[in-house]
């Protein structure tokens, strides 16, 4: 028998303050978003997904609902909550759809339409929209039948080039949504309606916990207690424990580094998401790789390596890391180029357009390219003060969280109006 389940409900209070954002992006953004606002002024908008920790879309969802909240939106994020088997199956479909082989069975099927179909019996389904975010949730919309509000599949991932099983038996479910949002043009998934696709790139908070300005002692301090030598570069990755984001590759890159640069360090550091049953998996073999290196650390958040955390380590970084095979956005790109930090990544998905002009040199795809280039940027701290600056500029004018809000108001006036749109963001 397959188990029950329930949507659990995960309001955020507006603890925030949009007049805050005003200093970082200009008046005139924040005008827009008021007057969006006002034009939305008693809409009620519904996000759902499948965790409320670890990984980029609660990242995004942590901070961009209690923004929307405190400019008067009635805005919810609600959780699907499944079970082993339905976060499995939605961990293949994930990677399925990111064109990884994958041969769709008859009882993962039903157990993603059972989970589905019961967190839906239990949603309140009076809102004016929902935003129903990646695979997990996404057949939400049918499960739920008639229903008055208008539907937004937001993906966050590179759709462009999916397993074509797992592609069609979703396309029924998604195709009936009022709007899907891609962060990228490229990511579309084949088959879906163009009229109804929208375009927006994620953003990061320039305020939360995790971005925040800190005192470079106190980042100090914190790696300092972690074991970092202080005294001796170091490169992070900051990352879920995935194939897609290569932390065994990171793991060689560092290798062949280090053999130029002796007293290099490396921090890995990575969450376990609560909808990733993978994780587990790849965390035990980057352990059993690392353990003999006592300049190779590995840190999760089951440890205690929170947001604050975070924001130390690639504050306190020589370079940041992001060797992503397949991406989906890389909100950690970003959270890094805020800190005016050179990031070293793989040229994926939406990584290439969070660089700034001029240093696409840094994206590489191979263990090689990134090593020459993390002793590069070592040798040369001028290079990666210049990359740092840039790219901080870079991210402040195109990939923080008010112009998200922007785009998504937006987009749901214009659908409540009667209309399709095309957003193209950044
Ligand atoms: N993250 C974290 N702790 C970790 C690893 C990752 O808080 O140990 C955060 C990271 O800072 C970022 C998010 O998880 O905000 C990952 O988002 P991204 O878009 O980079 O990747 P995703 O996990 O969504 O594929």
């Amino acid at each position: 028998m397959l188990p029950k389940v329930s949507v659990h409900r995960f309001c955020c209070a507006p603890f925030t303050n949009v007049e805050n954002y005003r200093r970082l992006v200009g008046s005139e953004l924040i005008d827009e978003i008021e007057r969006l606002a006002r034009d939305l002024h008693g809409v009620r908008i519904c996000h759902v997904n499948s965790t409320g920790f670890g990984g980029g879309v609660a990242e995004l969802l942590s901070r961009l609902v209690p923004l929307a909240r405190a400019l008067g939106i009635r805005a919810d994020w609600r959780l699907i909550q499944g079970t082993p088997e339905f976060f499995g199956v939605t961990k293949s479909f994930h990677n399925a759809l990111q064109g990884a082989p994958h041969t769709l069975s008859e009882l993962e099927k039903a157990i993603y339409l059972h989970i589905n179909g019961e967190s839906a019996k239990q949603l309140d389904a009076d809102y004016d929209v929902f935003v129903v975010h990646d695979p997990q949730p996404a057949a939400f919309r049918a499960a739920l039948g008639p229903n008055r509000a208008k539907w937004i599949w937001r993906c966050h991932i590179d759709t462009s080039a999916p397993n074509h099983e797992v592609a069609a038996f979703l396309l029924p479910y998604l195709s009936i949504y009022d709007a899907v949002v891609f962060t990228m043009k490229e990511f579309a998934l084949p088959g879906l309606d163009a009229k109804l696709t929208s375009f927006i790139a994620p953003a990061i908070d320039p305020l939360s916990t995790k971005n925040m300005s800190l005192p470079e002692d106190l980042c100090t301090a914190v790696i300092a207690n972690a074991g970092i030598d202080t005294n001796r570069p170091l490169v992070a990755q900051v990352s879920r424990f995935d194939p897609w984001k290569d932390p065994m590759g990171v793991i060689e890159a560092y290798r062949l580094a280090k053999k130029e640069v002796p007293g290099l360090q490396l921090a890995l550091v990575g969450a376990i998401a609560g909808d990733d049953p993978e994780g587990w998996q790849l965390l035990a073999l980057v352990e059993k790789e690392t353990a003999d290196d006592d300049d190779a650390y590995v840190f999760t958040n089951l440890a205690g390596v929170g947001s604050m955390e975070v924001n130390a380590f690639q504050r306190a970084s020589d370079i940041v890391i992001q060797k992503s095979i397949r991406e989906g956005f890389g909100l950690v790109v970003s959270e890094s180029f805020w800190k005016s930090k050179p990031v070293i990544a793989g040229p994926a998905g939406g990584i290439p357009m969070q660089f700034p002009i001029g240093f696409e040199r840094y994206l590489t795809p191979s263990i090689e390219g990134c090593a020459t280039s993390i002793v590069e940027l070592l040798r040369h701290p001028d290079r990666a003060e210049a990359f740092g600056l840039a790219a901080h500029d870079h991210v402040r004018r195109h990939f923080l969280l008010p112009r998200l809000l922007r785009d998504d108001l937006l987009l749901i006036k214009t659908l409540l109006a009667g209309g399709g749109s095309v957003v193209h963001a950044a």
